[in-house]
This record gives structure tokens, C-alpha cells and sequence, in this order.
């Protein structure tokens, strides 16, 4: 009986496989590169898994392998790391406890299931997604009270987010197990569930490790279902929301709800294929202001590690830990975006260097961590804690606690919002603290002292920012306007004081002489404080005198005044003048420059980074300026291993000159270019920039007497008028040296400036000529010239979604040119709720660009729209076309019974309901009545409490609550996933007294 039981299950195993392999191919590689710089732009190409010295390895679905075979790489096809062994399978819990086997899918479930249901004060399971192919991604909550929120660090681990690195999978688990069965006994486990919230997620990618089938983890893959790899799909600090290009995936957009529901002080992330703990960033060279603390922090995870192994366990690198960048940079990664955005402090830790490790080592393995992962959330005990909490109510205040001097991108950490409390790790020192929260006013503790493993406690309480509006320009919608218009704008102003701004007028002039105001008044509505904006009533009008050059700048002024004797004054700028671009250049080739290298090294590279070998200057920019995803620039010496700094001793001055750009017919003419310039000053070394009038080069700007060091890119607009207008042999260039006996950084430019050129097509003329040739009087020489076209196609013919209300879409269109020349394209829409950016795009041949389309159903009502991106391009084929949209914009799910911010069910919105909050948070009280079912998040939401529209009831509710009572914040929000069936508009009715 047995025997054919297991016959099934076989038939059932290989016919899974059959369809899984169907829909996601891998390909393992390896490749050799010449410089790391290559790095840089493979690793948005392909996934990259590890370097050694200069081999490569990596990852690619088949879309990004058919690219890759393209760049001209000798590569190896390597086995896939899963399938080099039949790893054991446990399918009982029983077997499962052993812990030197892999548990089938169904078993690792329902194991996650008993630990809840074995340790109800200790454990509770929570599922906070699905994956693509609907597995379940659950993470194990552990504390003492585990019902109950604390003032307690929340420290979280994940493991498994690469499916085929299943090491830390399997030891997380255990870890799991371990503390849960050692709390009460063990003095150690027992202090970490009493003082801290522990969530621990074994597999963050179920599709990709079970892609074999739901009972085997053989032939697990590095990818999630989709063929994305998870651990490149989260937003990145330096390249944006897509940094794969991809939409967000299921398990990404899970991950990413669940931190916003919490506060995580540290965690780490567990990956296998090497041994070494990985520190941020990953996306940038810059160091993270917390560099000192991050190297210590890893170095004790290795020292514990390499302690409980054998000699040369947890060694890589740099005696098993190292920078992200340093080892080889990855953009969209977990790491930094909780690094960045989430105030959390997350490291990657590689635990084995087998991927998939054989499972009867999976016990050596735990040895070698369990101390390590212990100790790694026992420094949340250390540096600088406290409770941030109001001063009037004594309720917690959600603000961010900023070490000045000391944090650098985004380096900041929050409170804990449902409790007040914060956690600010760092290296042993002395700091000043500011403390800063929407409403209050701003607090800065001085002198606070940090001590080696200890805590020091700073509790604060914010004042609430006095009930006084404070008015200003925030934007105005005259858009283009030329000499000679007459304009109609409307004028909206922002609010950023404490108080309501009520009966608000505001008064429009000017002591320009090229401009008449016609209408200068106009009254707004209630301004609501802390950031609310309102715009004018009626539209301002004033006329541009046709005297008026272009390119000119208006300075306006607003009088503003409101109710109880407000009054202020705010200034804004207007542009006069229309432009055409005449030349750009994004360097993404030569477009004729000459003057490159030479004792200058002025070169058309691409833009690395990094501070150099020595310490001249600050960073050189590790991106370009333009939207073009080529990413080079002109500048000098953008090598980062030769020092990223311009020479010593250069004898004379050095330039690179622009190709000649015919004026002829235009006049008005503007020059614009970012510059990102670190140069000392003049007594030792020079920069120049110069134009031809036609006859002489005239200098518009040469380095002053002091030292300039930029650390980013900047705008710099020049009126060329006197020197370009009219005139057919403009040219620019710009020059370096002399230089002395000491370097300094590197001076870099993109210049945007552009010429007309002629369409794509075929031309011929000739040149006649008279000569006193007895035999040849006359003549001519015919000439014929064609000119290469480009030639475009689009990724995506059409777009079409569905979205709910207030809810938008992201869509990326990849723009190629597949003919001979350079492709130029702008894109334009009548559709407001079509979103992207217009261009001017230059692609060259063979190359593409990313068109990143937002569709915005915000101000749509439920209903079909159909609208359309317009282009206009220079393939002769193509000269304009559009890109057909349609959107089918979806009303939100029926919501329940109830009125927002009633917490207490008694139909008003009053004082009440913030003490029905309190004492039901504080323990002795009852819950609120009404409640609905959150689909979204799978659990009761007490939605009437839920007064800031996060799905969640908690404190930080009722302090928003008292916080519109006093009028700082404007409405309560309700959880958009269960609206409420009656309008919120009732309880504003009922609203008090402010
Ligand atoms: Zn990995």
C-alpha cells in the first residue's frame, strides 16, 4: 500500500515540474569582465550573484540573457545550483525536528501554524501576502505579551529571498522553534522575548524555492514566479521607484506593506552562494553616516560565527565582512531600501557557499549562527532610546529624531508611533539630538553621550506649534507665457503655520516696468495649517509690454492677508520667453568634440563615482544629469581607481571644444549645463569656459579665488545673445590648467544646447564653377548626401489597466531605435491623468530608453476613459503617432457602517472618543463597537478608530484624533479598503469647537 502511495506522489512531482519550467527559465553564468567599472551597468542588465576578482557570476531570465549575448561577453554556462543534489525532504513534523532535512511546503506551513497555536502568549503567526503563484509569505511574531504593544524595540529577520539559497530558510525556522521552546528556561531567550517584539520570516520567495513542486526543493530557483529577482525589485535611494524596470512584484508590495505597518529598529536579510556579512549601501560608494557602527556590528557577527566553526567559516571579503559597493554595487535591493526609507538598520548575510546546502550539514550550519543570531538583536539594546510624547496630552508623537552633524542620506530614525518610543544605535560618542513632528515645535538635546554597550535614555516632550497661520507662494498655472500676452493665472498658497488661515485675500503686483497688472485681487478658501494649500478664487491677469525680452525674469509680489489682522508678504519669479533648443548634448556619444585626453584627460565616459585614491575634493557623481540611461558625461579623469582627481604640474591650458553649431537663424539664444566642479582656487589651479563670437573666445566663467568642491549637479544658465545670435560658427569649449604641485577632485560637465540639423533623407545639389579653361568655361560638380534615419518601435503598442479609485499605475514603454541614425522624440497628452515626462529623448542607433507612464485614477470617478500618448519624432517613417491608453478606473469595495473618528459608536465625533481610545489602549477599557473586515490585510479593522487611514487602529490614531480637534490636522481618514457607507461628511458636522 505504501509503495504505490509513493508512485503518485512521483507522477504528481514530475507533471508540476513540467508546467513550473514552462513559465520560468533561469540561466546561471559566469563571465569574465577587465574593469569593475563594467559593474556598474551590467548589474541593471543581469543578476548578479557574486564577483571574485574579475569573474563574474550571475542570473538571467531569458529576456535578460538574449540582452546580455548581445554585449559581446565570452560566458559559461554553469548547472543550476539546485540541481546538483536530491536533497532529503522531511513531510512530518517529526522529521522536520531532526533539522537536517528541507520541509516540504504543506509542512512548513502548518508548522508555522503549530508554534501559534503550541505558544499562544508567545507566538503569533501572521500571513502578510501571497506569492505570484498564491503561497503564503507568513512571518512569526515573538515577545512576551505578544498581544500587547510595548515599548519594546521591534527587530525582525527574513531569510530565503532568493529561492534557491535555502540555508537560512531551514535555520531560521529552527530559530524560531529554539526561542519559543527556551523562553522561561533560558536566561538569555527569556530577557529577548521580555524586552523586545521579535518577527522572524523564513522564506520571503515560497514560489521560487518550491519551483520544483510543493514537495521538493530541488530545482528551487533564484527568482520569484515572474522571473524577477526579488532582492532588485524594491525601490532604490539613487535610481527611484523601478530600478529593474519591473513592477513591483506580490512578495515585493507585501514586504513593503508590512514595514509601513511597523517600526523596525534592525534586521538582517539571509542569502547563501558566499560567507560574509554585507553592510550598506549597495547602490552608491558613499559611506552610511553609521559606516564606523555598521563595520562593528558585522565584525562581531563574523567573530561569533567564526568562533562556533571550523577554521574558514565566515572568512570572505574581508575576514567575512565587507561594504555592498566595495564588493559590487546592486540597485533595488531590500538592504538599502530599509536602510533608507524605513529608519531601519538592515545588513545581507550570505551563510553558506553552497546554495543549496546537503541537508544532514544543515545542523553545523545552526551551530556555527545561533550565537551570532542572538547577539545581532542585542544591539537594539544599545545607544540612545526614550519616549517622544506630547507635552499638553502625553499621547506618542510620530517624529523623527535627526543626529545633527552626523546624519547623511537619510540616516534619520522615527518613532514608534503607537507608543512614542525610538531607538537610535550608534557609535560611542557625544551627539546633539533635534527632534522634529509635523505640528510640534522642534526640540534639540545637546551633549547627549553614547557609551560602548549601554543605553542612554533621552525622553522628550513637544510643544504643539502656536494656532497662527503663516501664508505663502506655493505655485502659480500661467505655464508659457511670451512679450506681448495677456495672462490669466491662478495663484495657490500653502499654509505652513499652526493655525487655520480663514476669509484669506491676497493682493498681486509688480514695479516692472514691461508688466501691467490688470487684475490684482483675488480671496481663497479656508487654508487649512500645517502644509494645507488653497488657490485664488478668480484668476490674476496682467499684460507683457512687447518690449519685453525674452528670457526675462518678473519678480511678483503677493500682499496676503487673513482673518484676525494675518498679514504678510511672499515674492515669486516668472519667465518670459519661449524657447526652441537648438543643440543637446548628453554625451551619450561624441557628437564631435575634439581636445580628448592629453595631460587634461578630458573625457566622454561614463559618470562611477567614488571618492578617489586620495583626498582631494568630495565624490564625483556616480550618475549623470540627463534622463537617458546611457549615463555618461565629459570630464576629467572619470576613472575612480586612478584617484578620480585632474593632474598635477599640467604646463598650460588644455580644452575640449564642442562641434561648430550654426546660429545663423536665431537670436535670444541661452546656453544651460549642469556642472558638477571641485577646483581650488585660482592662486594654484584653473577652469575655464569660453564661446566663439566669430572672431575671439570669450571667457563666461574662469574658477574665483576661492576653492569651489560641489557635491552635485548644478544648473548653470547663460544669456549667450551677444555671442551666439545670428552667428553660424558658435562654438564652445572648456578649458583646465595650469594646475600645480597638488590635485584636487575632477570637474565634470553636461552641456545642453542643441542645433537643428537636417531631416533624414536623400539630398543632392553641386557646386558650379567658372574657370578661364579654354575647354572647361563651366561647370559643376554634383554632390549628393543621405542623411542616416532612425527608425522607432515601442515595447508596448497600447496600454491598458484597471485601477480602483484613488489608486495609481505605473507602466514602463522601452523606446527603440533600430535604424542608422539618431533618433530624437518628445511625447506630449491632452490627458491629465496620463503622467510622464515629455522628453526631448535622444537615442542613438541600437539603443533604447525608458518611457515611465503613470496612470492617475485620483480625480477619476468610476468609469471607461480611453485617451493617448502623442509623439513626434524624426524617423521619416514614424514623424508622429500615438500610443493609445485605457483605463477602466474601478469603485472601491462596499464599505461598512460607520462614521470615521466615532470611535466610541455614539454617532458624534467629540472629545469622548479620544478617552474611549485611550482607556481601551491602556487596558480597561472595552473595544470599539463598530468593526469591519479588512480584505487587504486579512483581519478585523476597528475602522471607525482608524482616524489616519492606515488600516490600522492604534495610538497613533487617537493622537491624530486630538490633533484635529485642535485643528491641525484638516478631515480624518478612513482605511481606503473599507470605506465607510456613511460619508465622513457626517461626523465633520458634528465636529467641535476647535
Ligand atoms: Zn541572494
Amino acid at each position: 500500500m505504501r509503495r504505490l502511495l509513493v508512485i503518485i506522489t512521483i507522477a504528481m512531482l514530475i507533471s508540476l515540474i513540467a508546467v513550473a519550467y514552462a513559465q520560468t527559465n533561469q540561466v546561471y553564468f559566469k563571465f569574465e569582465i577587465s574593469s569593475r567599472q563594467e559593474l556598474v551597468s551590467l548589474t541593471r542588465i543581469i543578476s548578479i550573484d557574486n564577483v571574485k576578482d574579475k569573474t563574474v557570476y550571475a542570473y538571467a531570465n531569458d529576456k535578460q540573457f538574449d540582452y546580455f549575448k548581445t554585449l559581446g561577453y565570452d560566458y559559461t554556462i554553469l548547472p543550476s545550483p539546485s540541481s546538483l543534489i536530491s536533497p532529503r525532504m522531511a513531510d512530518s513534523r517529526e522529521a522536520i525536528l531532526e533539522w537536517d532535512s528541507y520541509p516540504t511546503y504543506g509542512e512548513y506551513v502548518s508548522m508555522m501554524q503549530r508554534f501559534e497555536s503550541d505558544y499562544p502568549g508567545l507566538c503569533i503567526i501572521e500571513n502578510i501576502g501571497y506569492s505570484v503563484e498564491g503561497r503564503e509569505i507568513l512571518f512569526a511574531k515573538l515577545s512576551a505579551n505578544v498581544n500587547i504593544e510595548e515599548n519594546e524595540p521591534e527587530v525582525m529577520y527574513s531569510s530565503t529571498m532568493h529561492g534557491d539559497e535555502t540555508t537560512g530558510y531551514v535555520l531560521m525556522l529552527r530559530l524560531i522553534d529554539y526561542l519559543l521552546s527556551n523562553y522561561g528556561t533560558d536566561p538569555q531567550i527569556t530577557n529577548i522575548l521580555d524586552s523586545m517584539e521579535v518577527w522572524i520570516n523564513p522564506l520571503a520567495n515560497p514560489d521560487g524555492t518550491y519551483h520544483g513542486g510543493d514537495n521538493t526543493v530541488e530545482d528551487a530557483i533564484r527568482f520569484n514566479a515572474n522571473g524577477v529577482d526579488l532582492n532588485r525589485n524594491f525601490p532604490d535611494p539613487d535610481e527611484g521607484p523601478h530600478p529593474d524596470g519591473n513592477d513591483w512584484q506580490p512578495e515585493t508590495i507585501a514586504m513593503m506593506n508590512f514595514f509601513n505597518r511597523h517600526s523596525f529598529v534592525i534586521s538582517a536579510n539571509f542569502h547563501g552562494g558566499a560567507e560574509v556579512v554585507n553592510y550598506p549601501w549597495d547602490t552608491w560608494p558613499q559611506r552610511h553616516a553609521d559606516d564606523a557602527w555598521f563595520i562593528q556590528i558585522s565584525r562581531e557577527y563574523a567573530d561569533s560565527a567564526q568562533t562556533n566553526s571550523p577554521p574558514g567559516y565566515m572568512t570572505d571579503l574581508n575576514n567575512g565582512i565587507t561594504n555592498g559597493w566595495d564588493w559590487y554595487t546592486i540597485a533595488g535591493g531590500r538592504q538599502d531600501y530599509l536602510n533608507f526609507w524605513k529608519g531601519c538598520r538592515e545588513v545581507t548575510i550570505e551563510l553558506s557557499h553552497i546554495k543549496l546546502l546537503p541537508p544532514e550539514q544543515l545542523p553545523d550550519y545552526w551551530d556555527y549562527n545561533r550565537a551570532a543570531f542572538l547577539t545581532y538583536w542585542e544591539q537594539a539594546y544599545y545607544g540612545i532610546k526614550g519616549l517622544v510624547t506630547d507635552a499638553s496630552t502625553g499621547l506618542p508623537i510620530a517624529a523623527t529624531i535627526s543626529v545633527i552633524d552626523h546624519d547623511i542620506d537619510s540616516s534619520e530614525v522615527y518613532t514608534d508611533p503607537d507608543v512614542g518610543d525610538y531607538h537610535r544605535m550608534i557609535e560611542p560618542g557625544t551627539y546633539d539630538l533635534r527632534f522634529t513632528s509635523p505640528g510640534y515645535i522642534p526640540l534639540t538635546v545637546y551633549g547627549v553621550t553614547a557609551i560602548f554597550r549601554n543605553a542612554t535614555v533621552v525622553d522628550v516632550q513637544l510643544q504643539p506649534v502656536p494656532d497662527e497661520p503663516m501664508l505663502e507662494f506655493y505655485a502659480h498655472d500661467a505655464g508659457v507665457v511670451n512679450a506681448g500676452d495677456t495672462v490669466s493665472m491662478s495663484i495657490t498658497l500653502i499654509n505652513n503655520g499652526g493655525g487655520n488661515a480663514y476669509d484669506v485675500n491676497a493682493t498681486l503686483s509688480t514695479s516692472d516696468s514691461f508688466i501691467d497688472v490688470l487684475q490684482p485681487n483675488s480671496t481663497y478658501p479656508t487654508i487649512i495649517a500645517l502644509g494645507g494649500t488653497g488657490t485664488s478664487y478668480t484668476d490674476y491677469q496682467f499684460a507683457i509690454s512687447s518690449d519685453c525680452p525674452d528670457y526675462y525674469l518678473v519678480d511678483f509680489q503677493l500682499d496676503i492677508t487673513a482673518s484676525g489682522g494675518y498679514s504678510d508678504t511672499s515674492h515669486f519669479d516668472l519667465l518670459v520667453g519661449d524657447r526652441v533648443t537648438i543643440f543637446a548634448d548628453d554625451f551619450s556619444f561624441n557628437q564631435g568634440w575634439i581636445g580628448l585626453g592629453g595631460p587634461a584627460e578630458w573625457t566622454i565616459g561614463v559618470a562611477t563615482g567614488g571618492q578617489g585614491s586620495d583626498s582631494h575634493g568630495g565624490p564625483d557623481p556616480a550618475l549623470d544629469h540627463s534622463p537617458s540611461d546611457d549615463n555618461q558625461v565629459l570630464g576629467n579623469d572619470l576613472n575612480p581607481e586612478s584617484g578620480g582627481d585632474y593632474n598635477s604640474n599640467i604646463s598650460t591650458t588644455y580644452w575640449v571644444t564642442s562641434p561648430i553649431i550654426d546660429c545663423t537663424d536665431y537670436t535670444g539664444v541661452i546656453m544651460t549645463y549642469y556642472r558638477w566642479l571641485g577646483v581650488e582656487r585660482n592662486q594654484y589651479d584653473h577652469a575655464y569656459l569660453q564661446a566663439f563670437n566669430g572672431n575671439n573666445w570669450v571667457t563666461l566663467f574662469e574658477n574665483p579665488s576661492t576653492t569651489i568642491d560641489e557635491s552635485s549637479w548644478n544648473e548653470k544658465i547663460f544669456d549667450l545673445s551677444s555671442i551666439a545670435d545670428e552667428n553660424p560658427d558658435f562654438q564652445i569649449r572648456f578649458g583646465l590648467g595650469t594646475t600645480d604641485g597638488s590635485p584636487r577632485d575632477s570637474v565634470i560637465f553636461q552641456v545642453t544646447l542643441n542645433t537643428d540639423s537636417l531631416p533624414p533623407g536623400d539630398y543632392s545639389s553641386s557646386i558650379n564653377f567658372t574657370s578661364n579653361d579654354p575647354d572647361t568655361p563651366t561647370g559643376s560638380i554634383p554632390i549628393s548626401l543621405h542623411v542616416l534615419a532612425p527608425s522607432i518601435s515601442f515595447s508596448l503598442d497600447a496600454i491598458t489597466d484597471s485601477l480602483y479609485e484613488d489608486s495609481l499605475s505605473v507602466h514602463d514603454i522601452t523606446i527603440y531605435n533600430s535604424g542608422e541614425g539618431i533618433l530624437f522624440i518628445t511625447f506630449s497628452s491632452e490627458y491629465s491623468w496620463i503622467g510622464f515626462d515629455g522628453g526631448p529623448y535622444y537615442i542613438t542607433p541600437a539603443d533604447s530608453a525608458i518611457l515611465q507612464v503613470t496612470l492617475d485614477a485620483t480625480d477619476l470617478s468610476p468609469d471607461d476613459y480611453s485617451g493617448s500618448i502623442d509623439f513626434d519624432s524624426n524617423d521619416p517613417d514614424s514623424l508622429s503617432g500615438n500610443i493609445p491608453v485605457t483605463l477602466t478606473v474601478m469603485p472601491l469595495s462596499p464599505g461598512c457602517d460607520y462614521v470615521p473618528g466615532d470611535i466610541n459608536g455614539d454617532g458624534d465625533v467629540i472629545g469622548n472618543d479620544v478617552t474611549f481610545g485611550v482607556r481601551y489602549f491602556k487596558g480597561p477599557g472595552s473595544a470599539p463597537p463598530d468593526s469591519c473586515w479588512n480584505d487587504s490585510n486579512g483581519s478585523w479593522l476597528y475602522s471607525a478608530g482608524d482616524a489616519n487611514g492606515n488600516c490600522h487602529f492604534t495610538g497613533s490614531d487617537v493622537t491624530f484624533l486630538v490633533a484635529y480637534f485642535k485643528g491641525h490636522n484638516p478631515e480624518i481618514f478612513w482605511c481606503p479598503q473599507t470605506p465607510p457607507a456613511q460619508p465622513a461628511i457626517s461626523s465633520r458636522n458634528n465636529k467641535l469647537k476647535r
